[in-house]
């Protein structure tokens, strides 16, 4: 009864926010328009496409969603070298066309076909040949080559019966296909999304292994660096870490965001604006955005 009253489901922890997903401009599987409209049909209220170290698939996106109606943020997911580790910062309305990003964005893809060039030669030595031009063709942006279109490679050989088997026996430290690469620093990843107006936000904090004593380091880091935000429900965590995360975010005094990471139909866990919402008492990365307060006016 009570929750058939206008009003009362609301409030901002109720938007159907999904701040982090993939296209073909990265590793994703579908189209930029196509993942707009399926966010749209899928109840998406507010999303947010965030390509690994590129931009180019936003202006189509944000032009598809204003003709359905939907609010639309401009994002990026940036790679980051940290301790040895990577680690991703997703960048949250960002004016994408800042020059500043673009030329950290450039020369944070620039190392990758060198990269993928070296993972082909220890996959071939492990006994998969060709997989640089086979990884090339699933990259619907052949400066993105990634690690995911290598994955698709391989389970196109029989040899492994999907892209999680792929990330157990290849592409991961001390397993063949696995080339330790410096991406950009925490500093600059921040500096570059702060410099765009847009919002720092740590992507999947529950996927690094980092001790507690370095994620701790890491983050404080990060906050001091101007960081915001940090992911508590994503795609990429288990419900278990949801609860762990939010815990987090209340001890470091960062707002909470909320966010798929889908890849495409059959490959990601998580649909588009598919998981729970953010725990009531955390502070939505949403909460004082004007897409938001629109929402919260209907
Ligand atoms: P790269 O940026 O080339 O190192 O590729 C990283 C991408 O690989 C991530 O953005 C994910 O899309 C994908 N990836 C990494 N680990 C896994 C995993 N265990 N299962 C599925 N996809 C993964
Ligand atoms: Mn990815
Ligand atoms: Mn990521
Ligand atoms: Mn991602």
């Amino acid at each position: 009864m009570l929750d058939r009253l206008p009003g009362f489901n609301r409030g901002p922890h109720r938007i159907n926010a999904d701040l982090h997903c993939h296209s073909v401009v990265s590793d994703g599987t579908l189209s930029p328009t196509d993942i707009v409209e399926r966010a749209h049909r899928n109840g998406v209220e507010i999303l947010a496409l965030t390509d690994h170290d590129e931009v180019g698939g936003l202006a189509a996106a944000q032009s598809r969603a204003m003709q359905l109606g939907m609010a639309f943020v401009p994002g990026v997911e940036v790679s980051v070298t940290w301790g040895g580790e990577t680690i991703h910062v997703v960048g949250l309305r960002i004016d994408f066309r800042d020059p500043s990003l673009l030329a950290g964005l450039l020369r944070t893809r620039s190392g990758r076909d060198g990269r993928a060039q070296e993972i082909a030669d220890q996959l071939a030595a492990a006994g998969i040949p060709d997989a640089y031009e086979g990884a090339l063709r699933y990259a619907g942006n052949p400066e993105l080559i990634s690690r995911s279109h290598f994955a698709r490679y391989i389970v196109e050989t029989g040899t492994c019966e999907d892209v999680s088997e792929v990330f157990r026996r290849f592409l991961v430290e001390g397993r063949p296909g696995y080339v330790p690469h410096r991406w950009a620093t925490l500093g600059e990843a921040v500096a570059w999304i702060r410099a765009a107006g847009g919002t720092a936000v740590m992507a999947h904090p529950g996927r690094y292994r980092l001790s507690d004593m370095c994620m701790e380091q890491m983050l404080d880091e990060f906050r001091d660096a101007g960081g915001e935000a940090i992911e508590v429900v994503s795609g990429s965590h288990t419900p278990d870490q949801y609860a762990e995360w939010a815990a987090v975010a209340q001890r470091y005094g960062l707002a909470a965001s909320r966010g798929s990471d889908f890849h495409g139909p059959g490959e990601s866990r998580h649909d588009l604006g598919s998981l729970p919402p953010l725990h009531k008492q955390l502070r939505p990365v949403w909460q004082d955005w004007p897409e938001a307060l629109a929402l919260e006016r209907r």
